[in-house]
């Protein structure tokens, strides 16, 4: 991996114009690993410039060709996926083996963008008049952006480039400056593939980049995953300079477990989602509601798991979690610990201390557990995004599903049950985006789409799926009638059909 990691423009790997960099850090050691360029304006700039030369030629392919591309690229990823892992595991800090998972999620849409000739058929009607016919077709928007988050750095750039460039889009990605190489990796494959360049450009960057994208009127979307605040932005000042946009968000998963649960099956359940990757997962459960007197029998299963957690650098094969992704982020991560114990919660597991002989000075914390969690308090309406999960105790199901449905966020939510009414009524009646019946991280596959509710997507389409190949489309509606077909004469009246 470079010293210095620089944005792909046109083909070419760049420093841009950059006068600002920014530390990448091993979240296992705590060192400065590398340095990431800043991109300026110009350097966003320059990356359009290249994706829009390149547009006319790449849309101009035919669907079969872009799909042959992509199987291509499929392959590659699929070859070097143990790399890509590595590099996530890097910078980003999570084991090995989840970064793994990572990578096959993300080499999952590429599957689904294979199919990009079917997906993009039109709908075709014979006669809506005498002789007259209908049919749609959808064609791509042009230069389309994707901003995204530290969390997956090789999975969400995955969600939009295969299914934007596959209609025939051309791209530029801004990664997240925190974990920036996996993008040069997605660049130099995508590349090998025979994408021609221009029409997969990396600009790596802060927020003078996104700025950039944001207003520049040679973009058409940008599709966005990062946390609430941040998509709020980026949905308004996108939509204000008149592009379309997605901007998914962040979350507050809870998963309700009913008395008639399996309770082993649940804490299995609230150890994978609540700890793994350590918690930074937007779908990653960080309330678990406990109904009627299930409470105590919880506690009294997950207490003793989550203390024997094994934490350690993420290429510790026998590591169950890694380190935090920065100094800044652990820091938050314990502030909010703390602010818990001052609110009141009960802290029945405490990770704060957590050491590691070699590794002193990684951004490690241990799994914490709080208990007698208030829906007042802080650290239950705030998004976390650390190893530390709240146990809410209310006494019955209509109670725990008003408490999912009066949180700010809907990205993703669970009900764990044996009783078939109270999952349908779940199901049916939860405001929320992805719901999981048993199933506690309800990611959807690729061929369904990925989205949140109220303030987890701000925008109309979810990520990839068919709601992507609708977002990086403009649908075109032709009614044709040829010159041999019925002559009408000049008609002053709106045309009807019959
Ligand atoms: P973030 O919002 O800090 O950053 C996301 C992107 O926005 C990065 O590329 C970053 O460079 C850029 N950015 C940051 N601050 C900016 C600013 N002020 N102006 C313009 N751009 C800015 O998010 P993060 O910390 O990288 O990722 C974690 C967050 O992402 C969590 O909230 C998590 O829930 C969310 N997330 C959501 C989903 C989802 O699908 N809903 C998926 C993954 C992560």
């Amino acid at each position: 991996m470079d010293a210095v990691v620089q944005h792909v423009i046109g083909g070419q790997r760049t420093g841009g114009s950059a006068s600002r960099f920014s530390d990448v850090f091993n979240p296992a050691t705590g060192q400065v690993a590398r340095r990431v360029a800043l991109g300026t304006r110009a350097d966003v700039d320059a990356a359009v410039a290249a994706a829009t030369a390149a547009f006319p030629g790449w849309a101009g392919t035919t669907p079969l060709a872009r799909a042959r591309v992509m199987f291509r690229f499929r392959e590659l990823l699929e070859a070097h996926a143990k790399d890509m892992a590595a590099i996530i595991t890097a910078e980003h800090g999570k084991v090995l083996s989840d970064a793994g998972g990572e990578v096959t999620r993300g080499l999952e849409v590429v599957e689904f963008a294979c199919g990009i000739p079917d997906l993009l058929k039109g709908e075709f009607t014979d006669q809506v008049g005498r002789s007259v016919d209908s049919f749609s077709l959808r064609q791509p928007l042009g230069v389309v952006a994707g901003i995204t988050p530290f969390n997956f750095p090789a999975m969400v750039p995955l969600w939009m480039a295969p299914v934007a460039l596959a209609c025939g889009n051309t791209f530029v990605l801004k990664p997240s400056e925190r974990d920036p190489s996996a993008s040069l990796l997605l660049a130099e494959l995508f590349r090998e593939a025979g994408l021609p360049d221009g029409a997969f450009n990396v600009v790596q960057g802060d927020k003078e980049a996104v700025d950039a994208i944001l207003e520049h009127p040679g973009i058409a979307a940008v599709s966005f995953v990062g946390s609430t605040p941040i998509a709020e932005y980026i949905y308004r000042t996108g939509t204000a300079h008149g592009k379309r946009v997605q901007a998914l968000g962040g979350a507050k998963n809870h998963m309700i477990v009913m008395p008639d649960a399996d309770l082993e099956q649940a804490t299995d359940a609230l150890m994978g989602a609540g700890y793994g990757a350590a918690g930074e997962r937007c779908m990653a459960i960080s309330v678990a509601v406990a109904v009627g007197g299930v409470g105590d029998a919880l506690i009294e299963r997950l207490a003793p798991r989550v203390r024997a957690l094994k934490v350690g650098p993420g290429t510790d094969p026998d590591a169950e979690m890694g380190p935090l992704v920065t100094r800044q982020h652990l820091d938050k991560v314990r502030g909010y610990v703390d602010t818990g114990v001052r609110e009141g919660a009960k802290l029945v597991v405490d990770g704060r201390d957590l050491r590691l002989q070699g590794y002193e000075d990684g951004f490690y914390l241990g799994g914490c557990l709080f208990d007698d969690v208030k829906p007042a308090m802080r650290i239950y309406k705030e998004e976390i995004f650390g190893p530390v999960l709240s146990v809410v105790r209310v006494p019955q199901f209509d109670d725990a599903l008003k408490l999912v449905n009066d949180h700010e966020y809907g990205n993703g939510t669970a009900v764990f049950t044996r009783d078939g009414d109270t999952a349908r009524a779940f199901m049916h009646g939860v405001q929320v985006g992805m719901v999981g019946i048993n199933v506690p991280i309800p990611v959807p596959v690729a061929y369904h789409s990925f989205g949140g509710w109220k303030r987890s997507l701000f925008g109309d389409h979810g990520v990839y799926g068919r709601e992507g190949v609708r977002f990086y489309t403009k649908l075109k509606t032709v009614t044709s009638r040829w010159p041999t077909g019925i002559r009408a004469g000049a008609q002053y009246v709106m045309p009807t059909t019959g």
